[in-house]
């Protein structure tokens, strides 16, 4: 049986390296993540005791995250609907999805990060990654092969990490067409103060972020889902003392959620998506997305 995973993403080679080696990798460039110093998304992978037996995280120690909800100015240590609603409401996702529950504001993490791992299997599976490259750039893809500008790779099973909307162009499908770009501003600044948090959702409606991280030192990492055509004017109005040091956007990088007949359509097509991206779920973080792989892996 000819299995392919499409997409050389992080979640692509975890793929790999929880399906095994009759999974065929089928590369489309790096992680639009995790190839950056910072990196462009959340950097820590949920812990899960069951992600012993996967070689990359098999004895890693733990360390703990704390998550905090920004609401009219204060922080909130909890993920009652209080918050989760607007948050949610804010980015134009269901403010219903059970998972907003599972936002949890205390966490533990694996002691490595994303972008490390991404680093780790990269270099694990460079000559995989080679000779899928010699296969051609894919073009298409129907019901039994995936075609590129050289020939074609038959295929019986595909777990597809690509995002939703550029797997629908090529297999001919209706994707996802909301406006879903990120924008993201690097900041030192020693006045913004997130009370030992890794990350603080923002859910007040009139601000244009939705996330800020802190990626150490005091430089934070503003998610905004606008673009402001002043920035260093925007943010003045509630940092005082900051530096812009770097910024940056990635169109189509913000998963809401309104696509499942187009995952529908692919799983018609014996493609199964695994990822945020992959099944346009903002809820497929890093964590979930192995815990998928791993009950596709026991069939
Ligand atoms: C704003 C945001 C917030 C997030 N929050 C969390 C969180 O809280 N917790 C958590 O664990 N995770 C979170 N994630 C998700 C996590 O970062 C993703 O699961 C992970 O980044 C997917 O990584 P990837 O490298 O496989 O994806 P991708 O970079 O999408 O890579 C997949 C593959 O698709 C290719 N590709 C990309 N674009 C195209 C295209 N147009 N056409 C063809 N191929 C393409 C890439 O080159 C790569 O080979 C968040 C992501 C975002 C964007």
């Amino acid at each position: 049986m000819k299995k392919l995973i499409l997409g050389s993403g992080l979640i692509g080679l975890l793929a790999r390296e929880i399906l095994g080696p009759d999974w065929t990798l089928i590369p489309f460039g790096r992680s639009r993540f995790y190839s950056y110093n910072p990196p462009l998304a959340d950097n820590f992978i949920v812990y899960s005791d069951a992600f012993s037996d996967i070689e990359t995280l098999k004895n890693k120690s733990v360390i703990f995250h704390k998550r905090g909800f920004s609401l009219a100015g204060g922080l909130i240590f909890n993920n009652m609907p209080l918050v989760t609603t607007p948050w949610a409401a804010k980015l134009g996702m269901d403010p219903n999805k059970a998972q907003l529950s599972t936002l949890r504001t205390e966490f533990p993490a694996f002691d490595i990060s994303c972008a490390s791992l991404y680093k780790t299997l990269l270099r694990k599976y460079d000559v995989e990654i080679r000779e899928g490259l010699k296969r051609g750039a894919v073009k298409k893809i129907n019901k039994t092969d995936v075609v590129t500008d050289i020939g074609s790779v038959p295929y019986d099973k595909v777990v597809s990490t690509i995002p939703l909307e550029a797997l629908a162009l090529y297999a001919g499908l209706a994707g996802p067409r909301r406006p879903r770009q990120v924008y993201y501003y690097l900041i030192a600044s020693p006045s913004v103060d997130l009370e030992g948090c890794t990350q603080v959702l923002v859910c007040d409606e009139e601000l244009g972020f939705f996330k800020v991280n802190h990626m150490g030192g005091n430089l934070h990492m503003f998610f905004c889902h606008q673009k402001f055509p002043d920035p260093e004017l925007f943010f003045s109005a509630f940092i005082n003392q900051f530096q812009i040091v770097n910024a940056t956007s990635i169109p189509d990088a913000l998963p809401l959620g309104d696509s499942q007949t187009t995952v529908d359509q692919c799983k018609a097509m014996n493609i199964t998506p695994v990822g945020d991206g992959a099944e346009d779920d903002y809820f497929m973080d890093v964590s979930s997305s192995i815990n998928y792989l791993r009950k596709l892996r026991h069939g």
